[in-house]
């Protein structure tokens, strides 16, 4: 994955460049406003980061130049703390999402990803595994002609496993990503989440295939069990 990041700290860009690279990201730098606007409009990354206050041209107008030229790349924006009239005229200018200073690079590749999986997410509707099927517009689980309606966790959760059916997530892997990277790892509430939808699950058949098919790996985590 192509990530462009325009930022004119260098103590900022090394740690973002460093971080991003060790998790596998393809990281171009630079740390110019007219720089960034020429090497965004060639399209061909997959996510902008984009400081605000830059030399040459600030963040916001490389972003208003980039939308009104009809570039589509999703755009992180970086912000000062409390400059809440940024984040909103970003927002406003088509900004996807923005990370306040300081940050942990940690967050910011959360943040990508979850950015990448919703704009991927929007091409298609519904998730499937098997006869198994997820709707993420009516938020329904269905299989042959039963269907039951989730919650947005239990939807969301469901949806990360079915995603990558096969693949087991631990505990941790399923709160940072369904309930956020800063919740309280020792709580149960992904446990507690499982059996929720276990339990609705288990009204789509009478013989409980349907709730079987989230897997309990003992002393790993949970898996979707793949379509075979
Ligand atoms: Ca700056």
């Amino acid at each position: 994955m192509k990530v462009l990041l325009v930022e004119d700290e260098q103590k900022i860009a090394d740690f973002v460049c460093a971080g991003l690279r060790a998790r596998g990201l393809d990281v171009r730098h630079c740390d110019d406003g007219n720089v960034g606007l020429e090497l965004a409009s060639q399209s061909i990354f997959d996510v902008i980061v984009l400081d605000i206050m830059l030399p040459g041209r600030d963040g916001l107008s490389v972003l208003k130049a980039l939308r009104a030229v009809g570039v589509p790349t999703p755009v992180i924006l970086l912000t000062a703390r409390n400059e809440l009239n940024d984040r909103i005229e970003g927002l406003n200018l088509g900004a996807d999402d923005y990370l306040a200073k300081p940050f942990y690079v940690k967050e910011l590749f959360a943040r990508i990803q979850a950015l990448l999986r919703r704009l991927a997410g929007d091409r298609s509707n519904t998730v499937l595994v098997g006869e198994f099927k997820l709707d993420r517009i009516t938020r329904h689980a269905s299989c042959g002609e039963h269907s039951v309606e989730l919650t947005t966790r239990e939807f969301s959760l469901l949806e990360y496993l079915m995603r990558s059916a096969g693949q087991v997530f631990t505990r941790s892997q399923i709160l940072e990503h369904v309930w956020g990277y800063d919740f309280d790892p020792s709580t149960n509430v992904v446990d507690v989440c499982i059996k929720r939808i276990r339990a609705k699950l288990g009204e789509l058949d009478a013989a409980g295939e349907s709730a079987a098919l989230i897997e309990s790996v003992r002393g790993a985590g949970y898996r979707f069990r793949r379509a075979d």
